[in-house]
């Protein structure tokens, strides 16, 4: 169930993109806000996570790799693109963006944006603000599961890697890993509320 706001104003969309490593929290973080927001505020999926299930094949060779992340930032790209051309909209959250891309990318970094056609600045400029969430060390309470095939050390590399992509953004703001799970969790709610507009909080 989502709130109503009452707020009758057109706004001008705004695209933030919640990141980071496999374990990080994101999901917990996207499920209460879910619960809160209203409906200016559109929370868009994790797109690897619709293509994995629905049954885009996971292969670990380069060219299925490379196929599968381009498959993924394409539909990332669409996804943003409905959220945004929706009238009411006034916030876009993305769980993930489609820098992150490069952290799977098994290549230059210049492969990627050429191949998707696009440039490293267009793909920065889509976002206004990125927050990053790190992934949970092992002595903060990382856990595989049956989606997240990870393991720690797997984690903590592409924590790595995420960070690493998104370092030319102008606005990223990183919430570190905790022994405090519900405090880093408030920590990024923090920040993603912010992002919503002042007529919708
Ligand atoms: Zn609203
Ligand atoms: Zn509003």
């Amino acid at each position: 169930m989502t709130s109503a706001c009452g707020c009758e104003l057109q706004h001008v969309p705004r695209v933030v993109v919640l990141t980071g490593g496999p374990g990080a929290g994101k999901t917990a973080v996207l499920e209460v806000l879910q619960q809160q927001v209203c409906r200016h505020v559109a929370i868009l999926p994790e797109v690897a996570s619709i293509l994995w299930k629905g049954g885009f094949p996971r292969r670990s060779t380069t060219s299925g790799r490379r196929a599968a992340q381009r498959a993924i930032t394409r539909v990332q790209i669409e996804l943003q693109r409905i959220a945004i051309e929706e009238p009411t909209t006034g916030l876009v959250v993305c769980d993930r963006g489609t820098i992150d891309g490069l952290a799977y990318w098994p290549g230059e970094p210049a492969e990627y944006y050429e191949e998707l056609d696009t440039t490293e600045a267009k793909e920065l400029g889509r976002y206004a603000t990125v927050i990053h969430m790190e992934s949970a060390t092992r002595d903060d309470g990382y856990f595989a599961t049956s989606t997240r095939v990870e393991s720690v050390d797997q984690a903590q590399e592409i924590d790595r890697r995420i960070l690493a992509a998104w370092s030319n953004h102008p606005h990223r703001v990183i919430v570190p890993s905790s022994r405090n799970f519900l405090l880093k969790l408030d920590q990024a709610l923090a920040l993603v509320r912010a992002e919503i507009p002042v007529c919708c909080r």
